[in-house]
Order: C-alpha cells, then sequence, then structure tokens
C-alpha cells in the first residue's frame, strides 16, 4: 500500500493579506483551543486508516505559526499515535516571518517541525505593505539565521511576482537578496487579484502600479535563470530546490498520491475518492468527522497535476485522459512553443508555464 500524506490545515490568521483567497478566520485563543480539541476527536475518528504509513506532514492555512509549539506537538503526538508516522517524516509548517523568535523556532524543531515554509513574499517594506503583510524585510531576513540557529535545515521561502509598486529592480533585489539567505528550496508565485478583494478594488483605482503581463513574464523567466545558475532545479511551474530538498509532500499532490486532510477546509484523495471538511470552523467543530464527497476524474487531474512538474507526464497519462499518442503528438505539434515530447514523456517548456491554462486546455480540450 502506498504511503500516507497528512495535511493539517489551521485556519487562523491575526490581519488579513490584502490578496488572501484562503479559507480563514480571525485569530482567537478560546476557538483555537477548541480547535486543537477538536483535532485530537478528528485524528481519533480515522480508525480506518489507523497504522498507515505516513512519511508527510504539512501544516498550512491560516497561519500554523500562530499555534503555540506545545500544542503542535501534542498534534504530532496524536498523529503518531493513530498513524505509523516514519520517524524521517517530512513535518513543514508554513510560517509568517513576524510570529517566529528564536525561543518559538527552537520550541517548533523540539515539537518534531523539520521544515519551515516561510511567507516572506518581498523584502521591499512598501511591497510588504501594500499586500497588507505584517513583517518587514528585515525581519523575513533575521527569521532565516535565526531558524537555521533553532537547528531548521530545511527552510523554503517564499517570494511573489506582480506585487504592486514592484519593479524589475525591487524584484531581482528581492531574490537576491533571498538567493543569499541560502534557503534550500523557494516557491515563487505570480500574484493572483481576486474579484472583490482590496486588491482588485486597489487595481481598479490604480493600475498603473501594477506590473502588466510581459513584465511578469520577464520577471518570471528572468528569476528561473538566475535560481538555475545559483544551483536550483526548476522542478514544478512555482517551485525550485537544491537537488533533494523538493517538497515530498507537495509531489505528493502533484503525483497524484494520496493524502488526508484534517481541520476545516481540509481536501483529501484516498482510494480514488476526493473529499473534503466544509469550509466552516464551526461547522467543522460541531463534527470534525463530517466530509463532502467532491466531483473528480483521476484520469485528467493526473495529466493537469502531473504537467505542473519538469517530469512532465507519461502519454499513457494523457490515453487514460482520452488523448490517444497519435492525437498527442499532433496537438503537441500545435502547441509547439509551449510543450515538448521526449521518450514517452510529455512536458511543459518554460514559456508554457505561463501560459499552463490555455496549453492544458488545448491539449486536452
Ligand atoms: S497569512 Fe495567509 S491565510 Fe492568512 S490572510 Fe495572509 S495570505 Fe491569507
Amino acid at each position: 500500500m502506498q504511503t500516507l500524506g497528512i495535511y493539517l490545515h489551521v485556519p487562523f490568521c491575526r490581519t488579513r493579506c490584502r490578496y488572501c483567497d484562503f479559507y480563514r478566520v480571525g485569530e482567537n485563543r478560546a476557538r483555537m483551543d477548541r480547535f486543537v480539541s477538536a483535532l485530537a476527536r478528528e485524528i481519533e475518528g480515522w480508525a480506518a486508516h489507523a497504522g498507515r504509513r505516513v512519511d508527510t506532514v504539512f501544516l498550512g492555512g491560516g497561519t500554523p505559526s500562530l499555534l503555540a509549539p506545545e500544542e503542535i506537538g501534542a498534534i504530532l503526538g496524536w498523529l503518531a499515535n493513530r498513524f505509523d508516522v516514519d520517524p524521517e517524516a517530512e513535518v513543514t509548517a508554513e510560517a509568517n516571518p513576524s510570529d517566529l523568535h528564536p525561543e518559538r523556532l527552537a520550541g517548533l524543531r523540539r515539537a518534531g517541525v523539520n521544515r519551515l515554509s516561510i511567507g516572506v513574499q518581498s523584502f521591499c517594506d512598501r511591497e510588504l505593505g501594500l499586500l497588507g503583510r505584517r513583517h518587514d524585510g528585515a525581519r523575513a531576513a533575521a527569521v532565516i539565521a535565526e531558524a537555521r540557529a533553532a537547528g531548521f535545515e530545511r527552510l523554503s521561502l517564499d517570494l511573489m511576482v506582480g506585487i504592486p509598486a514592484q519593479t524589475e529592480a525591487s524584484f531581482a533585489a528581492s531574490l537576491e537578496r533571498a538567493i543569499a539567505l541560502s534557503p534550500d528550496h523557494m516557491s515563487l508565485y505570480l500574484l493572483e487579484v481576486h474579484g472583490g478583494s482590496e486588491l482588485d478594488f486597489l487595481k481598479r483605482e490604480r493600475p498603473r502600479l501594477f506590473p502588466g503581463e510581459e513584465a511578469e513574464r520577464r520577471r518570471y523567466l528572468r528569476m528561473r535563470e538566475r535560481l538555475r545558475a545559483a544551483g536550483f532545479r526548476h522542478y514544478e511551474i512555482s517551485n525550485f530546490a537544491r537537488p533533494g530538498a523538493e517538497c515530498r509532500h507537495n509531489l505528493r499532490y502533484w503525483r497524484s498520491g494520496e493524502w488526508l486532510g484534517l481541520g476545516p477546509a481540509a481536501h483529501s484523495s484516498l482510494g480514488g475518492r476526493r473529499f473534503r471538511h466544509p469550509p466552516d470552523l464551526e461547522r467543522w467543530l460541531a463534527d470534525p468527522l463530517a466530509i463532502e464527497d467532491l466531483a473528480a476524474d483521476p484520469a485528467t487531474e493526473r495529466v493537469l497535476l502531473g504537467l505542473r512538474l519538469e517530469e512532465g507526464v507519461e502519454l499513457g497519462a494523457l490515453a487514460a485522459a482520452g488523448v490517444d499518442e497519435a492525437e498527442a503528438r499532433r496537438r503537441a505539434d500545435r502547441l509547439a512553443p509551449f510543450v515538448e515530447i521526449r521518450g514517452d514523456r510529455l512536458r511543459l517548456r518554460p514559456e508554457g508555464y505561463l501560459v499552463s491554462n490555455s496549453v492544458l486546455a488545448g491539449l486536452l480540450g
């Protein structure tokens, strides 16, 4: 039986970032206490998967770093009681630089977290202010050294392309500062402006603050070359890693592995079935085992997710999704600037990463 990953959604945030589209609620100590108790009940309730081998755990959010290290230690202990957690399991926590200080970092390491994904986004204070982040560039830089001193060897930094007021120079400066801090992994996202968000309002009021698509494209491709020159492998559309430092948990999603999601709004993929907990903290607190089935088309998903990876997908996966090999080759020829076939695998070219939705529609449509 294949191994299992555990995703844990911690939905609390101290403030709301202007670009946020995740399920989250305001920080509230009483509700956080109830959340931790309900997690104990949820973990205990997954009796059908008791003893299953778990080799990745990912605490995402929201803001997992708002939980006390002792709470995270207790949660990891409950997981170890219910599942067969590999002693070498990758245990990642997303963290906000403003929540981390040496004592808390040491506590997280003692609790069993061995990888941090730090939401830096930019080292430019003006850009961070426009995003509604709570930290500044100096804090983000300091936290990396503090995390190393606390014993974290596996560190990932998030940066964003397309932030309002970002220029070629300010983006290059953030990127160079990130590289100089020597993380083993970096995630670089294009900022998405969701309709109705504060950023959407700002974009309509002051469109010139936002870099256009062509500027984003240039930054993305330049950043890719710079990171490759610095020894990172571009292993997924938005992710770069030093050899061997790829995020094993996220690879599980892209390679259509199995995972169990705990907490409100968390999705799961088990035994060919997709389901989620309702994105509603109070409903989840009342019944942390309540789930809703989600429509699934595993063959198509395998192609959509697999093509995010540098390794691409086997032509057999396209055939399973209804596009036989001859047709896949014809479509790949038409989309030649964006995709390529090597041996029996089809993969996106760098230019294809930037228009992946249209390319995928062209391949599968
Ligand atoms: S910390 Fe993350 S989840 Fe919370 S508001 Fe900001 S982007 Fe959203």
